[in-house]
């Protein structure tokens, strides 16, 4: 059968083994979110006769659409007209910790996909900038031009600002640019030709992109960009091979970034992606993008070389996990009752297994705390999106509030300080900086860009910048770009100003009434609606001031011979201000726990009994006297 841009399967199978680097594309694809990144890849893998099931191809994690990061990249490979052609997605929001730099080191040109509607967007801008100043070569695909609201010359213009405004070399500047429309399945380079399939998209990347300038004679080297856990053939190293050539049985050995000699061992496959497919080789060479398998200790950042080569291939350090928070299972009045996986087994397996795919989370136990996992990842960002990708997958767990990872040197205290470039309108940065104050940041550069747009760099402690993604995306309506890196380790800058709100408690387990809480709304906002299950421990709504207060959410009106004038129905209570994941996860006191359930987010006591929690707190008292 034929694929509809016309290759046979023959045809397509005889690519996919071909071995000849001129004709190897290495593309990334950049795209807001939204813009039509997904179905672009789902058309070229449709059209090029990669034939998969109803599920998407790339991208295909719902929360990773719906927060618009990509968080782990990939790859995949279509054949057409005798060319195999490599696509890399990418992060489209913010970097984890070098994964943007990776992705750029294994390709050569990138296609930039802008919604002809909305225009460029500035989270795009971020990766765009990385791509061009690596000297790649961009194609630029103007989406979505069926849309009515489209305004492809406006946007055309915004696009060659923004590129003029990233310092495109000339060459760069001379790029192809393509009208799309994805869901339609075709793109063509002048409006008004023929709108039937996305070959001019595929002729353009065959044309423009260079090939990867390689040679496949010398020594075999390559860098590992990115690791994947195989449930059949264990870790497996993804990667563009730089240099000669690998088969299958050659003894090859991993060493690190400082040249330490890590793992040896026999290449036990190699595995290329062909739309969703994974195609097994006998050899592969350089240009090309592979996975090894046959190494369970290699990954990110390590050079594959043979054994009497110690080359070592220069890549950016992934950052170390700064915060740490422990995962326990559900032990709340209504555990079980939500989720289906809920054992501390359960919950093991699947953050072990989450911890074998993304290098940057660290995963941990203690033989005398049996029910604990305790889990080391990068920020809250980064756990807030593992506990979420949870929780849909049917898990119940509960959380202890995230801690920055302290170290001690010379007998002081030292934390983790990062250095972070926020890009937004003008306009903000005023409250941007009080903010930052507020965090014990410390402003270390602000520039004016073109556009009414700044870009302010500060340094903070960690722990300060827990919730400050969100309350940036909150303020600036999701214009703005914040990237983080990882400073270094200093001494502890002491605390940092929290909340003075308290906690208002239920002390009864049941379902809230309206009633009830009319009178619980009087000492602050609820996070509960009238109509939830509550129990003794759970906390119920934010109190206007310090402390906490015990109360009945479910207390029922008393019956009286008396027919009441005011029933329920009269009584308006404001609306709950649940709080999001994340928000709790930052907000968390040292006495609480997260409960997360797939239907259902619960801040609640550590300890659930009231009694019980004042003899800890009396203790606690005792002991500090
Ligand atoms: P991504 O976030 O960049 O991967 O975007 P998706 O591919 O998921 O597309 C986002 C939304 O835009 C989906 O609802 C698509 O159906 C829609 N979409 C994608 N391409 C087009 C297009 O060419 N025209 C129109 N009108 N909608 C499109």
């Amino acid at each position: 059968m034929n694929s509809p841009l016309g290759s046979s399967l023959e045809d397509d199978l005889a690519t996919i083994k071909m071995n000849d680097p001129t004709k190897f594309r290495n593309i990334a694809i950049i795209a807001h979110v939204d813009h039509g990144k997904t179905t672009l890849v789902d058309c070229l893998l449709k059209q090029a006769g990669v034939s998969f099931s109803n599920e998407r191809a790339m991208d295909s994690n719902e929360l990773e659409q719906e927060r618009g990061i990509t968080i782990l990249s990939k790859c995949t490979g279509i054949s057409y007209s005798g060319y195999k052609i490599n696509i890399v997605d990418t992060p489209g929001h913010q970097d984890f910790g070098g994964e943007v730099e990776r992705i750029m080191n294994m390709v050569d040109g990138v296609i930039l996909v802008v919604c002809a509607a909305e225009g460029p967007m500035p989270q795009t801008r971020f990766v765009l900038r990385k791509a061009l100043a690596r000297g790649l070569k961009p194609i630029v695909v103007i989406n979505k031009v069926d849309r009515e609201a489209a305004r492809v010359i406006d946007v055309e213009n915004d696009i060659l600002d923004l590129f003029c405004n990233l310092n495109a070399n000339e060459d760069q500047l001379d790029y192809a640019l393509l009208f799309a429309s994805a869901r339609n399945g075709w793109a063509v380079k002048n409006m008004k030709d023929s709108r039937t399939s996305v070959k001019a998209l595929l002729d353009a990347i065959i044309e423009k992109i260079p090939h990867p300038k390689v040679d496949t004679e010398k020594e075999f080297s390559m860098l590992v960009s990115h690791t994947e856990s195989n449930p059949f053939v264990g870790n497996m190293l993804i990667g563009r091979i730089a240099s000669g050539k690998v088969n299958v049985g050659d003894r090859i050995q991993a060493v690190d970034q400082k040249g330490v000699k890590m793992e040896a061992n026999k290449v036990h496959k190699i595995i290329r992606r062909f739309g969703v497919h994974q195609i097994e080789l006998q050899t592969a060479v350089a240009g090309d993008i592979i996975s090894i398998a046959g190494f369970e200790k290699a990954t990110v950042t390590h050079t594959m070389n043979n054994l009497q080569n110690n080359q070592v291939i220069p890549s950016v350090p992934i950052d170390p996990p700064m915060i740490s928070m422990t995962v326990k299972p559900n032990d709340s009045p209504y555990h079980g009752k939500e989720g289906d996986k809920f054992t501390y087994l359960q919950l093991k397996e699947r953050l072990l297994r989450e911890s074998e795919n993304d290098v940057s989370l660290r995963v941990d136990f203690d033989q005398r705390q049996k029910d604990s996992i305790f889990v080391f990842g990068r920020g809250d960002l980064h756990l807030g999106i593992l506990v979420e990708k949870m929780r849909r997958e049917g898990y119940e767990m509960s959380l202890t509030p995230p801690q920055v990872i302290y170290k001690t040197e010379n007998g002081k205290k030292m934390e983790p300080i990062e250095e972070i470039t926020v890009e937004l309108d003008s306009d903000h940065v005023n409250i941007l900086m009080d903010n930052v104050q507020n965090r014990k940041g410390v402003i270390t550069n602000s520039d004016p860009l073109p556009e009414g747009k700044s870009k302010v760099v500060f340094e903070a402690p960690s722990r300060g910048l827990f919730g400050f993604r969100p309350f940036m995306i909150a303020l600036t309506k999701g214009h703005v770009v914040i990237i983080s890196k990882l400073k270094g380790y200093e001494e502890h800058k002491g605390p940092i100003k929290k909340s003075s709100k308290g906690a208002i408690l239920s002390c009864h387990q049941g379902k809230t009434t309206t009633f009830a809480l009319k009178d619980v709304e009087s000492h602050g906002s609820l996070y509960v609606g009238t109509g939830t299950d509550v129990y003794a421990g759970m906390i119920i709504g934010e109190m206007n001031k310090e402390g906490e207060v015990e109360m009945n959410p479910c207390k029922e009106k008393q019956l009286t011979n008396v027919r009441s004038v005011s029933k329920d129905e009269n009584i308006k209570l404001a609306p709950a201000r649940i709080p999001s994941l994340e928000d709790c996860m930052v907000s968390l006191r040292s006495d609480e726990l997260l409960e997360v359930t797939p239907k259902n987010i619960r801040i609640r006591k550590k300890v659930l009994d009231s009694a019980a929690r004042r003899k800890v707190k009396r203790e606690r008292r005792d002991d500090e006297a």
